[in-house]
């Protein structure tokens, strides 16, 4: 856990979210300011600064299974969705806690994201 870290907070209930799905090592909440119809963050409990700190095979097919998940839970598995997670500054990455983003329930912009 990072003292500072918002979606720590998150995962500890000391800021509230939107739960979609939850278990042991993995939370999906709504995204605070949705930029799609869908727009749900999917976090590993425990904090790893961006992707590129996940180091945990188990933990990281754990994700893809429930981002799956979250996928159907949300209704955008048949008609398809954007998986996004940014890393670092070039990558446009606001909070340092790994999360993917799902992006759905439109027809998703193919330039300019
Ligand atoms: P990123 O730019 O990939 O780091 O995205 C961070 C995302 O977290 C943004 O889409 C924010 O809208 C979202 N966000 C920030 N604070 C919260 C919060 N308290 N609850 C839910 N989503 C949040
Ligand atoms: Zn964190």
């Amino acid at each position: 856990m990072n003292e500072d870290c918002i979606f720590c907070k998150i995962v500890k209930g000391e800021i509230p979210s939107t739960k979609v799905y939850e278990d042991e090592k993995v939370l999906a909440f709504e995204d605070i300011n949705p930029i799609a119809p869908v727009h749900t963050l999917v976090i590993p409990k425990e904090h790893f600064d961006s992707f590129m700190e996940l180091n945990d095979a188990e933990l990281e097919a754990h994700l893809n299974k429930v981002i799956k998940e979250v996928a159907k839970i949300k209704g955008v598995d048949e008609k398809g969705f954007r998986l996004v997670t940014n890393i670092g500054a070039d990558g446009g990455q606001a909070v340092k806690h790994l999360h993917y983003h799902i992006l759905g329930g439109m027809k998703m912009p193919t330039r300019n994201m």
